[in-house]
């Protein structure tokens, strides 16, 4: 194979595993130890200019400079939420564009990254799925959303690496399955993020032939499924992908991946005022929970201008959570963060698309996005 040449089209450094660095730099007849001073560049000393990496000599900068776009994302917009959470809007010249989210929590800097553009499942309380996917973001452009999070909290203190990673903004995962299962390998490389997979959570609304397949990496990922409500029928309002596939076809796939790497899998459930909130909705939940490995995170819903659900009253939420432990479920009420940014996924990206089309109007109307079997919620009574 012949290396790179300057009249290509530039290397996303991202892209690459250090496997293909390194055949690269083999490819250019460098020595070994080459590819490796690259990556202390990029992962470990954060500099993305080839300019800056002293140790290489005039001729091999020039090198990378011509190969390489380390960086290609702008970001757009940034936001800083009062509670320490950051979130950005970054865009490519391929047109592709992610929200990216960086939760504090202690010692914990959790990174909420995107998968792709838009999103293909459409859940009727999102605002991610208006307007559908776009397309796939590259194996490069998810790592270079933590990237970017971890360069924009050291420039301001010394104690923001990344040491999460969650794969719950916007897209399915499984649907872009190979490009994210690049990007975990990058940031699982001790020469790169150097991230535990046990630090890693892949989200999402269940294809059980794609979690089969993850459960076969001999990764020991964490596994989150958006379960949203406890029966089929619900279920299939919220998630309109969840036609797709039998949610007992998804839940013996889950157990599949507890039998395999032993990690619990982790239901999500968004709470939606008198949607599914309701105690006998946390009762099936209970039964539900008693045929798998499981914990529950129950999340209050972030309201999403536009859209009619609301979130759920705090009362509700107790009481909800209060049925699960009585039944022996274990389960965590998530923090609210950023509620201040518009923190609800998707929200970003739609408002910046918003504005954009108001100054540029798109050349033929769009019609606006028919969830015709969304659940109505009930009329607001207080
Ligand atoms: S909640 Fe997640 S899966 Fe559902 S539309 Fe939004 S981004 Fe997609």
């Amino acid at each position: 194979m012949s290396g790179p040449s300057a009249s290509r089209s530039p290397i996303h450094f991202f892209d690459l595993e250090p496997h293909e660095l390194d055949q690269l730099c083999a490819d250019w007849s460098w020595p070994a130890y080459r590819a490796k001073q690259l990556r202390i560049w990029v992962y470990q000393q954060g500099v993305t200019d080839p300019q800056q990496m002293s140790n290489f000599s005039k001729a091999d900068r020039q090198r990378l400079a011509e190969v390489f776009v380390f960086t290609g994302g702008r970001v757009d917009k940034h936001q800083d939420s009062s509670d320490g959470t950051q979130k950005l809007l970054i865009s490519w010249p391929d047109g592709a564009s992610a929200e990216t989210v960086m939760i504090p929590d202690g010692d914990r800097r959790t990174a909420c990254v995107s998968s792709q553009v838009g999103c293909p499942v459409g859940c009727a309380f999102c605002a991610s799925g208006i307007g559908g996917v776009k397309g796939n973001l590259s194996a490069g452009q998810i790592v270079e959303q933590i990237y970017a999070l971890q360069s924009r909290g050291a420039a301001g203190r010394a104690d923001t690496a990344i040491n999460r990673v969650v794969f719950m903004g916007m897209g399915e995962p499984m649907a872009n399955y190979n490009n994210v299962l690049k990007a975990v390998r990058i940031l699982h490389h001790q020469e790169c993020f150097n991230l535990s997979a046990r630090r890693i959570t892949i989200s999402t609304v269940g294809v059980p032939p794609k979690i089969r397949e993850l459960a076969d990496q001999a990764m020991p990922l964490n596994l989150a499924l958006s379960l949203h409500a406890p029966d089929e029928t619900l279920r299939r309002q919220l998630i309109p992908w969840a036609h797709h596939f039998q949610l007992n076809d998804i839940l013996d796939a889950c157990r599949y991946y507890f039998s395999r790497t032993g990690r619990e899998i982790t239901l999500e459930y968004i709470l939606l005022r008198e949607v599914n909130d309701r105690p006998e909705q946390a009762c099936q939940l209970v039964r539900l929970c008693r045929t798998i490995r499981a914990n529950v995170n129950l999340i209050y819903y972030n309201e999403v201008e536009s859209l009619a659900f609301r979130r759920p009253r705090g009362e509700d939420v107790a009481q909800f959570q209060a049925i699960l432990r009585d039944g022996g479920v274990n389960t965590h009420i998530r923090k609210s963060r950023g509620r201040d940014i518009d923190a609800a996924c998707g929200q970003l990206r739609k408002k910046q698309q918003e504005q954009k089309d108001q100054q540029n109007p798109p050349p033929h109307s769009q019609p606006l996005p028919v969830l015709a079997d969304a659940p109505v919620p009930a009329k607001q009574t207080t």
